[in-house]
């Protein structure tokens, strides 16, 4: 079993304050892989002060000396991206393959995609030709505690961690513990590409304990997390007394709106788009929509590809799913599962308990309700398992209506080849992101929701401000009279 129990605080691997093991379990078979060790307030301390002490440095250094960290950064992601994908695969049970490809490739592209936008950002201008004595200026936000989830993991924290060490600011990390080899695997790629000490720091916990320590922190000016709704409101709530600044990505039910004049690979992509990563994505196509001349033919197409869904352990190469991450997030599924049959939906594929000839390890059967309606638990609570919901819609007015009647708002999804409908739906939805026709968003597009999906926007320019103060100074040139 790997012992990770250190933390990285000021630039060096430290033994924690106090001993408090945490197993970290491997999904496929429910067995431990690794422990690490919760932090206590006096790590937490430790590692705020780290990142307090190197902010002044670190926030007047110039941009160009941040992009050249940032790329020695960049190599060394790359070199070591296969074992990379071992450590994503083994803690949260992405299939190998994923984990190489998707996994770790969408971290790739956001730390290059931010690399590219620190290198175009305007960190000074003037307010305009109208005001040209007056200098806007970008300045980095301070100390940033970053809280993350276990799905994606070096999705969400590349998000964060190149943005934040980009503008300036100095970061604690705080992985979810439920995946935290990858991160500290990242904390050894910062220490290695030579960032000063106390720039980057990581401490591991969960949110009753360093989460909420970092997020009420007198020592901590802003809070950038991505994560479940329940916890973006707690952690708001924690943050109010010190007035931090609070970026929140949060949870997803995204509609997945396909007329009768799709192309004909749409419902098989957007059963795949659901099912992908075992249906643990905030973004993914959970909710389909279809209109009704070609809803039974549609049910018939998801029963199908739900079947030929193979399921297996992550450590064997494919295109299989593999487990989803933990005990909890199994239990949940099957309740909703259950409750999706109570309340009389149509089971097309899949159901209740393990897919033939997995006993053990989180795996869940590749799932299909069809006859969903809007009121029902399933069109509207996040599974976050590979299970679809499919509903029928008459009109244009009725589809728009159902996809946006939702708490959330992060991604939906439109299929015909109608160009001009097309937009004019797309338009309508309530959501941060609006993918059509299977075009994926690229890295650099702006990340986040509407309602209860969260406040804040990853990525490109939009990221980077997420880190940063602006400040207007008057009379930064002459008045010409
Ligand atoms: P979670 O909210 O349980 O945990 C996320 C992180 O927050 C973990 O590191 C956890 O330790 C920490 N945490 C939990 N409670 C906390 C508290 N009170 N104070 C401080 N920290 C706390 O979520 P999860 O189960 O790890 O992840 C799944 C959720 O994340 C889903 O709802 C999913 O939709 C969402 N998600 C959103 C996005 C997005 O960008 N919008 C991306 C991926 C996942």
């Amino acid at each position: 079993m790997l012992d990770r129990r250190s933390f990285y605080i000021n630039g060096a691997w430290v033994s924690p304050a106090m001993a408090r093991d945490h197993e970290v379990i491997n999904p496929s078979t429910g067995e431990p892989c690794a422990v690490i060790s919760f932090g206590d307030q006096a790590d937490t301390d430790a590692s705020v002060a780290a990142a307090r002490n190197a902010l002044s440095s670190w926030g007047q250094s110039s941009v160009a000396e941040r992009i050249e960290l940032l790329e020695a950064f960049f190599g060394i992601y790359k070199e070591r991206s296969e074992e990379m994908a071992e450590a994503i695969s083994l803690e949260m049970g992405a299939p190998v393959s994923l984990a190489k490809t998707a996994q770790v490739g969408v971290g790739a592209g956001h730390i290059k995609a931010f690399i590219r936008v620190l290198k175009e950002f305007e960190f000074e201008h003037q307010l305009s030709s109208h005001a040209p004595t007056t200098e806007i200026i970008y300045e980095p936000a301070g100390v940033a505690a970053l809280i993350t989830p276990w799905n994606w993991p070096m999705n969400q924290v590349t998000l964060k961690v190149a943005p934040a060490l980009g503008s300036g600011c100095t970061v604690v990390l705080k992985p979810s513990e439920i995946a935290p080899l990858s991160s500290m695997l990242l904390a050894e790629m910062i220490d290695a590409a030579g960032f000063p000490a106390g720039v980057f720091n990581l401490v591991n916990g969960d949110g009753a304990g360093v989460g909420s320590q970092l997020t009420g922190h007198p020592g901590v000016d802003m809070v950038s997390f991505t994560g479940s709704t329940r916890a973006g409101i707690a952690i708001t709530k924690n943050a109010a007394d010190t007035v931090k600044r609070v970026a929140l990505e949060l949870g997803g039910k995204g509609a997945n709106i396909v007329f009768a004049d799709a192309d004909e690979k749409a419902v098989t992509r957007g059963v795949r788009g659901c099912f992908i990563n075992s249906g643990q994505s905030c973004n993914a196509p959970t909710r389909m929509l279809v209109e009704r001349s070609a809803y039974e033919q549609a049910v018939e197409t998801a029963a199908a590809v739900a079947d030929q869904t193979a399921v297996d352990l992550s450590s064997n190469e494919g295109r299989h799913i593999g487990p989803v991450a933990s005990e909890a997030q199994f239990d949940k599924i099957q309740r909703l599962i259950k409750t999706g049959i109570d309340e009389g939906a149509r089971l097309i594929a899949g159901g209740l308990g393990r897919p033939e000839g997995h006993e053990r390890g989180y795996f869940v059967r590749p799932t299909v309700f069809a006859d969903v309606t809007p009121d029902m638990s399933i069109a509207r609570e996040e599974i976050f398992g590979p299970v679809l919901s499919i509903l029928s819609f008459d009109s244009e007015e009725e589809a728009i209506e159902i996809a946006n009647d939702t708490a959330y708002g992060l991604t939906n999804y439109v299929q015909t080849q109608d160009l001009e409908r097309a937009r004019r739906v797309a338009k309508q939805l309530r959501s941060g992101m609006v993918e059509m026709n299977g075009q994926l968003l690229p890295a650099g597009s702006p990340f986040g929701g509407y309602g209860h999906s969260g406040n804040g926007r990853e990525g490109g320019q939009w990221g980077l401000e997420e880190f940063l103060e602006v400040k207007a100074i008057s009379g930064w040139r002459p008045a010409e009279d």
